[in-house]
């Protein structure tokens, strides 16, 4: 039988498939025997309203925010931490007595993925692959902790990477450098690099044989995070860790992002080792 004093947390996305998320809260529930319980929720867009009101009203505590709700959802709180608002998305809903507050944790989870490698991007030269949400994230967060930042995408009609780089110039005053995609151009900036960030689907199962870049264009003395967390360690990073690079899994990330969430909804500083041996377990 449900305790009525239990704490409700969940996800909702959609489609929200075989999420990790709860394994992943509920590893550290178990492990420091918190009342709590984490769900994930499968919510069409015509429901998110309804979804978000509702589980407030249920008496959840929060809710995690995933593809394709976290601009969307925006709508439905009353206030947005610095983050959030500056990147215009939401993954993290935190339901207080009177209001929704509306935080971020990606470019968070990602900062401190790599801390806990070793590295400190403040002042680091941070090169980042991608401009959707995931990178967008990551560029602000790497911004605000006072990283260079240079960035490259492929050119799709819809060129991402140009919006990203304005946006950050108008809130943040911060100019990032735009790099081609192409071997030669990158092989050319990896020389002065301190941190690659691969922020893009490439890589990700069932296509593991394919990566963004050659790993032999990565110099040895640059670390190589790959956020892509399906398979743990990506062809990227593995050619990467070959050539003596320090690499850093998408796992880390997805773990400190879920880390900062429950610091939001319970005030804790998680295990984040349960963290990632829930997900590696799930995976
Ligand atoms: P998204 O908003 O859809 O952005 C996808 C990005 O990948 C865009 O930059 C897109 O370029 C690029 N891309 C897709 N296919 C490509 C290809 N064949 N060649 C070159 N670029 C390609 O997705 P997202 O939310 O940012 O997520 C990106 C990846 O990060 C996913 O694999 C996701 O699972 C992972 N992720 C991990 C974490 C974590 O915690 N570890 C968190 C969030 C996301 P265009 O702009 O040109 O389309």
């Amino acid at each position: 039988m449900t305790d009525s004093r239990k704490k409700l947390l969940g996800v909702i996305g959609h489609p929200i498939g075989h999420s990790l998320s709860p394994a992943m809260h509920n590893a550290v529930f178990d492990k420091l025997k918190l009342n709590c319980e984490y769900f994930a929720f499968d919510v069409p867009p015509e429901s998110l309203e309804s979804a978000i009101k509702g589980a407030k009203a249920l008496g959840f505590i929060g809710l995690n925010v995933t593809i394709p709700h976290k601009v969307t959802a925006i709508k439905y709180t009353d206030k947005l931490s610095k983050e959030a608002e500056l990147l215009g998305a939401v993954n993290t809903l935190q339901f207080t007595d009177k209001e929704i507050i509306g935080h971020n944790t990606d470019g968070t989870g990602c900062i401190n993925a790599l801390k806990e490698a070793g590295v400190d991007v403040k002042n680091k030269r941070v090169f980042i692959i991608g401009a959707g949400g995931a990178a967008r994230a990551i560029a602000f967060q790497c911004s605000l902790s006072d990283a260079v930042v240079s960035l490259t995408n492929r050119k799709e009609e819809k060129f991402m990477a140009d919006d990203l780089i304005k946006d950050i110039k108008v809130k943040l005053n911060r100019d990032i450098k735009f790099i081609e995609l192409a071997d030669e151009s990158v092989k050319e900036h990896l020389k002065d690099v301190d941190v690659l960030v691969h922020a893009t689907s490439v890589g990700m199962k069932p296509n593991i044989n394919n990566s963004i870049i050659p790993g032999d264009l990565i110099p040895s003395n640059v670390t190589v995070m790959d956020i892509v967390y399906n398979p743990p360690e990506t062809k990227l990073l593995s050619e990467a860790r070959k050539r003596g690079c320090r690499t850093v899994e998408g796992v880390g990330m997805l773990a400190h992002q879920g880390a900062k969430s429950q610091n939001i909804w319970l005030g804790i500083n998680p295990p984040v080792d349960v963290m990632i041996k829930a997900v590696i377990d799930g995976l």
